[in-house]
């Protein structure tokens, strides 16, 4: 689970207030500081790039001790 902080910008033109929000917002709607406007926090996260899973390297089988009696 992320808990990274998502930087969105207020879509206000009169405000564009950049505001830092929890990752837990996603999905839901936050309220600017600066005008007050609702704004949608997007669910999936443009910016940066998502943590991908290290591949493992590929296991011979007869490597594998098994201790069989
Ligand atoms: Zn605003």
């Amino acid at each position: 689970m992320s808990t990274k902080t998502i930087r969105i910008m207020c879509p206000n033109l009169m405000c564009r207030r950049v505001l830092s929000v929890p990752g837990e917002a996603r999905g839901r709607t936050v309220r600017c500081r600066g005008c007050g406007s609702s704004i949608r926090i997007p669910t999936i996260a443009k910016a940066g790039p998502a943590p991908k899973p290290t591949p493992q390297p590929p296991v011979s089988e007869t490597d594998v001790d098994v201790e069989t009696t």
